[in-house]
């Protein structure tokens, strides 16, 4: 959970749910390619109103922990179930037949649904006609009884053909993931996994610390839990259906490498909070509708500005034998570990400290200049000026498609930004959550 998270959970009044469960302090990001590495701080930055402090932990304890105190309020009824579908009337979403805990086939009907049934979505499809991509698969483990020698890190090590990342996600407990292209992900049953993450990927964990030690541990001792998921981007569309709302993974995903989907996620449920909290009656579904394209709008700094870097990352730290791409790759890697305010700069808008497209806009003309001077002055050659060259119509193309995805004028024009920070982002006052009227599936 980057310290962007963290600050809207405590804007949720949710905070509480990050104790108790072991979760790690995550102070830095460090960067690891071919022998040098480098631990950039998350930035002291006056203008971001809380701890510039992530956290590292299990999933699954804090999503109890948010489940218990829900559960907690006096006006909110916990039914678990699994939703088959919705139930519509007239273009209109009335509610969901569902599946209870005992296998009984039910229903439940409220002026208002919110799904948010994760990447797997069944039930966006016949909301929006939006279709994911997918762009590769994160295969991890949990190597027990062990701790990194430096714990607060997240420890993003540019490996071929893609990265690994390793990080401490309880007090005895180190998560080790490596990302694997579609085209060439080893059988799990078979042992090709362990053999592939033993032989292809452990060399490549730098000795520094105890990383490489901790990620052949896992290994060995962890064979039957290593788990596979495919990484997926689906841009947001404009669901038109009354009666409903589409929220979480089902409605926007960007590339994990950056570890922000949860914050998005709760950034759209606080923006939501605000707009529905005045409505007096959520069965009035033209309000609703106004209110849910106002949301649309309005959430884009945050979600913009993160699935822009997270996508762009994903492309550019991708190991490659061509050579435009691959002075790219090196480019960014020299900007990051600048350790000046470049450095500073990226890592707050990573961490959701800085939720401005622009910024990031400007970060990636100045990374993609970084990177054809650094093509160019160090062996000068016309080859090496063509791929400077190609390096920049790359860059071109691959921010004309981002924009055109985001929206240019989201990611362009300021205002929105300046708006989302003051309403946002000025205060961690403890504000209680909605949690009436509603279903969630
Ligand atoms: C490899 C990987 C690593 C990631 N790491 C990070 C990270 O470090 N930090 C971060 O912020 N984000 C991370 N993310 C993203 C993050 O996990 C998601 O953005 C976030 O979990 C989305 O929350 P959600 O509620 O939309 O979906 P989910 O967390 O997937 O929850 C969906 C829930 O809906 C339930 N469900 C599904 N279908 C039905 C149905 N029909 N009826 C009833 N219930 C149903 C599921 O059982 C599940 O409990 C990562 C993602 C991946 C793939």
């Amino acid at each position: 959970m980057q310290p962007g998270g963290r600050l809207m959970l405590a804007q949720l009044g949710l905070e509480d749910c990050l104790e108790e469960i072991d979760a790690q302090e995550a102070k830095y990001l460090a960067i690891y390619k071919d022998g040098k590495h480098a631990t950039l701080p998350f930035p002291n930055d006056n203008k971001f109103p809380y701890e510039p402090v992530g956290r590292t932990l299990r999933n699954g304890r804090l999503v109890q922990r948010l489940r218990k105190k829900a559960a907690s309020l006096s006006n909110v009824h916990l039914e678990e179930g699994s939703v088959k579908y919705l139930i519509e009337e007239r273009g209109v979403v009335k509610g969901v037949t569902y599946k209870n805990s005992t296998g009984e086939e039910t229903t439940a009907f409220a002026p208002l649904t919110v799904v948010c049934d994760g990447c797997y979505s069944n039930l966006r499809r016949s909301l929006v006609d939006n279709n994911e991509e997918v762009l590769s698969y994160m295969v991890g483990y949990i190597t027990k009884n062990s701790r990194l020698e430096d714990p607060h890190s997240l420890h993003l090590i540019s490996s071929k053909p893609l990265v690994c990342v390793i990080y401490q996600i309880t007090s005895d407990e180190v998560r080790c993931v490596a990302e694997i292209p579609t085209d060439s992900i080893p059988s799990i049953a078979n042992g090709e996994m362990s053999t592939f993450l033993k032989k292809t990927m452990a060399p490549q964990i730098p000795e520094i610390g105890n990383l490489r030690e901790i990620f052949l541990k896992g290994i060995e001792e962890g064979l039957p839990e290593i788990k596979r998921t495919a990484t997926k981007s689906m841009s947001t569309k404009l669901c038109d259906k009354k009666g409903v709302i589409v929220l979480g993974d089902a409605f926007n995903m960007r590339h994990p490498i950056i570890a922000s989907g949860m914050m998005v996620a709760l950034s759209d449920t606080l923006i939501l909070r605000n707009l529905l909290r005045p409505l007096p009656n959520l069965g009035n579904t033209k309000k609703v509708s106004e209110v849910v394209k106002s949301f649309y709008i309005i959430r884009k700094p945050m979600s913009a500005t993160v699935n822009t870097l997270a996508n762009v990352f994903s492309q550019v730290l991708r190991a490659t034998t061509d050579e435009a791409r691959e002075g790219m790759r090196q480019g960014c890697f020299n900007y990051l570990w600048n350790g000046d305010f470049r450095t500073n700069g990226i890592i707050a808008l990573l961490g959701g400290m800085n939720p401005r497209p622009l910024t990031l806009v400007l970060h990636l003309v100045a990374i993609t200049f970084t990177s054809m001077g650094h093509m160019i002055s160090h062996f000068p050659s016309p080859r090496r000026f063509w791929h400077s060259l190609r390096l920049f119509a790359l860059a071109l193309q691959m921010l004309g498609a981002l924009l055109k995805d985001e929206g240019v004028k989201e990611m362009l024009i300021p205002t929105n930004a300046a708006a989302y920070r003051r309403t946002y982002m000025t205060t961690t006052k403890y504000i209680p959550t909605i949690a009436a009227g509603y279903v969630t599936c």
